[in-house]
């Protein structure tokens, strides 16, 4: 448990926004060092590293997808000494006022998101939140230091430590969807000891967060057999319905939908059921916004599943996910993965 929690801390405060991954990659890398057979990192920057199975070769191999692309802002200009914005990869402007932040400019600076006061910007409504363009960032230099060290292009990071609260939960920003390289981590070690016939792809993905990229390019080059997407979903909050929702801390969430091969989420079920491992069912209706999309669609389309980390706070820099869901994912993955074999799934067929 405290291992996954410091890899995830270690994760989450790295830098790593969506086109910008190397820092996160290179963490990465280093703990998967011991867990695959070999690392390799795609045209566009996403991590591969495969596990290579038992069977005899040819082997069929599974695709574990988890995006290692952060949310973040990025300088669109400089109005004096303060720094204008805008967000990579949706934002919620909301909760940015008196955020700290990090600015890479031509060195690191600290900094914080302000708002100015209602009443000196023009045309708006008094007590209204204010769009990311009315925001700025003040690092605290004069204007003159301001020009020499950031340009517009230069990446701002949310600076917010993690936080753990109470016995289970981690709080801080990026935990969408470093929870799920968390997941794949710790799904990599329990594979270590036991025994798989398949190949194993874990691949932390690129791009996720401006159109699923790193995903669509990995599952086209490594052609899986299966692709699993793991990603976090909405878990319910103060204030949230109670529809549709999970609740944090009672297990990862099995996506059904179209986006979804009915084989896989039965099988899914089944192995959670057989093991008393807690789970609880999404129903996706559409796009399930996530990896999957890009792994189902890959060549001539791939049986493709998506395990959700419920999570609250979406998108803020204080994202909130429990421990115990992302090791029981990371379990639900490795006992699926050990199952597979070529007799049990010779007969894979969409049926609904
Ligand atoms: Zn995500």
């Amino acid at each position: 448990m405290s291992e996954t929690k410091s890899f995830l801390k270690e994760m989450i405060t790295a830098p790593g926004l969506s086109g910008h991954e190397k820092p996160v990659r290179e963490i990465i890398e280093k703990r998967w060092a011991g867990l695959v057979d070999e690392t390799h990192v795609s045209p566009l920057g996403s991590l591969e590293g495969l596990k290579k199975g038992s069977g005899t070769a040819p082997r069929k191999s599974v695709m574990l997808a988890g995006h290692m692309d952060a949310i973040g802002l990025i300088v669109t200009g400089i109005n004096g000494e303060f720094l204008r914005i805008t967000d990579v990869g949706g934002v919620d402007p909301r909760v940015m006022p008196g955020q700290p932040v990090t600015v890479y400019g031509r060195e690191i600076l600290k900094g914080v998101v302000v708002q100015p006061p209602d009443r000196l910007v023009e045309g708006h409504p008094a007590g209204t939140p204010m769009g990311l363009d009315k925001l700025y960032v003040d690092v605290g230099l004069e204007a003159a230091e301001v020009a020499k060290k950031v340009r517009a292009g230069d990446l701002v990071t949310f600076g917010q430590m993690p936080l753990e609260l109470g016995d289970d939960i981690l709080s801080g920003h990026t935990m969408d969807d470093r929870a799920a390289v968390a997941a794949i981590t710790c799904c990599l070690e329990i594979l270590k000891k036991r025994f798989h016939q398949w190949d194993v792809w874990a691949v932390a993905t690129v791009q996720e967060e401006v159109g699923l990229k790193g995903a669509m390019t990995s599952a086209f080059g490594l052609e899986p057999t299966l692709g699993i997407a793991i990603d976090v979903t909405h878990a319910k909050g103060p204030g949230t319905s109670e529809k549709g929702i999970a609740d944090l801390g009672k297990g990862m969430v099995l996506g059904m939908g179209p986006n979804i091969h009915p084989w896989m989420y039965k099988k899914f079920k089944e192995i959670a059921d057989e093991l008393e491992i807690p789970y609880q069912v999404e129903m996706m209706a559409g796009h399930s916004g996530t990896d999957a999309y890009a792994l189902q669609v890959a060549r001539g389309g791939r049986p493709t599943m998506v395990l959700s980390i419920p999570l609250r706070y979406m998108h803020t820099p204080v994202e909130t996910v429990s421990m115990k869901d992302i090791e029981r994912a990371g379990r639900l993955l490795a006992e699926f993965i050990t199952w597979l074999g070529d007799e049990n799934t010779a007969d894979i067929r969409w049926e609904d």
